[in-house]
């Protein structure tokens, strides 16, 4: 059972939708599985598609241990797939489906001491959501997972207030990631859905708590950014001087501290495939903020930084914290282990 150490490579953002848990899907939903049985997809009572498929090693704990020990990782932080997660349109059907998602990874990690998983959160609603978290952390989850919810109001709801508030107080990062799962997302996402929507969402996500306030009433909260914060470490002096100036916000403003200041409240993964951009994001809010990511099991995966060949490029210090420290220090990493 390995435990986690400072010299230990440990990757925050990776992928895993154990395939049990679409022999019981949400609730006026089918799961319908390709003839070879290697992806399956949720479709709801019109046999409308909703999100895309899942498929090949993100279905399969041992595969992603496999792709683990290949690229000399000695911890992964493992989380579901959203577009999966994100899929019901009822809020309780979804909370269900999450629990069920968040069981299922309990039960596939339990067997699997090098990684450790993140509750699976609801986005309709708040209270769900939070109440999933609790849930889940009393199963071992190490952090919560949520989808940056685009079509259902935002991250900036107020019903999330509980989920924020039970997160600081339960020590538990949540990691805010992209996903597609409304068929009319689709026509607005086109080609681009990776490089350029999906950052997008991330953006809009995280702009959304901010101008919330959500940076200053949870000061000790974590939240994660994938894909390296999208777009926001490189136009955040215009969301800022846009937020002074807002004259008629469509929510009240409610942030009395500065967007360049959340900047540094935020926690950010590598993900990005660029040198450039992780040594810029260390310039811009300090090594203490970066995660070392994969996005594993994923044609995008970012094995660069954190991967066995991957580049030797940072100070002693700071390789040592974004590659591990820096999520030991962040997640409650020895919960879910039995040693
Ligand atoms: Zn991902």
């Amino acid at each position: 059972m390995p435990e986690p150490s400072p010299s230990m490579k440990i990757d925050v953002h990776s992928h895993l939708m154990p395939s049990a848990v679409f022999g019981h899907p949400p609730r006026d939903f089918r799961s319908k599985w390709s003839p070879d049985r290697a992806s399956v997809v949720l479709e709801d009572e019109v046999s409308e598609r909703r999100g895309r498929p899942a498929k090949g090693d993100l279905l399969d704990a041992s595969a992603i241990v496999a792709r683990q020990k290949e690229q000399q990782v000695d911890l992964s932080i493992v989380g579901g797939w959203v577009d999966a997660m994100a899929a019901p349109t009822n809020a309780e059907s979804q909370s269900d489906w999450c629990r069920l998602i968040s069981s299922e990874l309990a039960t596939a990690v339990e067997r699997q001491a090098s990684l450790r998983w993140l509750a699976s959160l609801p986005d309709l609603d708040g209270g769900l959501a939070a109440e999933e978290l609790g849930v889940a952390a009393r199963a071992g989850a190490v952090g919560g997972i949520l989808a940056t919810s685009f079509m259902n109001g935002g991250l900036g709801r107020a019903d999330l207030e509980p989920l924020w508030a039970n997160a600081e107080r339960l020590g538990l990062p949540i990691m805010i990631h992209p996903g597609v799962y409304d068929p009319s997302e689709t026509p607005i996402a086109g080609e681009l859905l990776i490089p350029v929507f999906y950052p997008y969402l991330t953006t809009r996500a995280a702009v959304e708590m901010i101008r919330a306030g959500v940076p200053d009433r949870y000061p000790d909260l974590k939240v994660v950014l994938v894909h390296a914060g999208g777009f926001l470490p490189y136009q955040f002096g215009r969301v800022e001087h846009w937020l002074a100036t807002d004259r008629v916000p469509t929510v009240p403003k409610q942030s009395p501290s500065t967007t360049s200041s959340a900047l540094s409240w935020f926690y950010y993964d590598t993900v990005v495939h660029s040198r450039k951009v992780v040594e810029f994001l260390i310039d811009l809010v300090g090594s203490s903020q970066l995660l070392a990511g994969s996005d594993c099991p994923f044609a995008m995966s970012d094995w660069s930084l954190i991967g066995a060949n991957g580049d030797d490029y940072l100070g002693s210090s700071d390789r040592a914290a974004i590659l591990g420290a820096n999520a030991e220090r962040i997640f409650p990493l020895h919960r879910g282990t039995t040693s």
